[in-house]
């Protein structure tokens, strides 16, 4: 199955994944494109299926089971698989912020617990620790900003606003517009949390998201004065609170800073500092994979796990 085939739209997914008997086919072809193998005697004969269990498939040869859900945060549930799908569907998709609540009203859940349970396994399945290195190839934008800050209920002057540093891709469109500019756009980001501005927390996180010999533009702040070297490429331009010459040197960054704020306020009310990471977490996933929804749910359902070789590994880049 080529990515082409995944379902791109609402409408496409609803028919694609309608029932469970689609959901349980979606997962055997990507798991045998070719039909079923079975893992321990390597019969393609037809398996046995069964009718109360139909994520077990059973060797017609030597009567061993294979579960289609192994490997993924799928097992052994006993929510139907297109209640996963819709759920990962709605979590990845654009329109971030769902709530348990909401998410049991939508798909009709009886059980609070339920919606709670599966929202939470696939907030988890988002938290990817290993991750690669961003802006080997283009340039990246670096800057930092506070978060968050419920001070109504504190004293005057103390807030919970917690300092979140950003890095983003800057990648431009292969075919250039009729002015002959190309248009640019956002690639991978990384955000973490950060102790305070000063150089060494800002340049653990440079050294912890950029990939070693990147290009990374900054603002002045001294903070950064050091990645040259560190091994960098360093463009730093003063804006000193310059909002056009923020537009034009740190575009993508102000960007995802400005997302990231009203996704925190308007669906979370603000957080406290003891979540945000987490947050952060699924912001950059459902970011990272914006153009690729339908391998952003695979990828938290865990259905990649099943795919044998390196097929969908450039979707999975997170
Ligand atoms: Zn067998």
């Amino acid at each position: 199955m080529s990515k082409n085939d995944f379902p791109e739209t609402l409408i496409q997914f609803q028919k694609t994944f309608s029932d469970e008997e689609a959901c349980i086919n979606y997962l055997e072809k990507l798991r045998w494109p070719e039909g079923f193998v079975c893992l321990k005697c390597d019969s393609t004969d037809k398996p046995y299926r069964f009718k109360n269990r139909p994520t077990v498939l059973r060797c017609r040869n030597c009567h061993a089971n294979t579960r289609l859900t192994a490997g993924t945060i799928m097992h052994k549930t006993r929510t139907p698989l297109h209640v996963w799908f819709w759920a990962a569907y709605l979590v990845t998709s654009h329109t971030p912020g769902l709530s348990a609540t909401q998410f049991q009203r939508q798909l009709g859940l009886k059980r609070y617990e339920t919606a709670f349970q599966i929202l939470h396994k696939l907030r988890i399945a988002m938290v990817r620790p290993q991750r690669d290195k961003i802006g080997a190839s283009g340039h990246v934008e670096v800057d930092e900003t506070f978060v968050g800050g419920r001070t109504h209920s504190k004293k005057q002057g103390v807030t919970d606003k917690v300092l979140v540093a950003a890095a983003v891709e800057v990648r431009s469109l292969n075919k250039p517009r009729r002015n002959g500019e190309r248009k640019l756009y956002a690639g991978r980001l990384r955000l973490a949390q950060i102790s305070d501005r000063g150089q060494l927390a800002l340049e653990d996180f440079v050294k912890k998201s950029v990939a070693p010999g990147g290009t990374i533009f900054t603002d002045g702040w001294t903070g950064y004065d050091n990645l040259t070297t560190l091994g960098y490429e360093h463009n730093a331009t003063v804006i000193n609170g310059d909002h056009k010459k923020t537009d034009l040197v740190l575009p993508m960054v102000h960007l995802v800073f400005s997302n990231l704020k009203t996704w925190l306020r308007g669906t979370h009310h603000g957080v406290s500092p003891k979540h945000l990471s987490v947050y952060l977490d699924e912001f950059t996933f459902r970011f990272n994979r914006r153009f690729y929804p339908m391998a952003a749910v695979n990828s938290i359902l865990g259905i990649a796990v099943c795919v044998p070789g390196t097929t969908y590994k450039h979707l999975y880049s997170n």
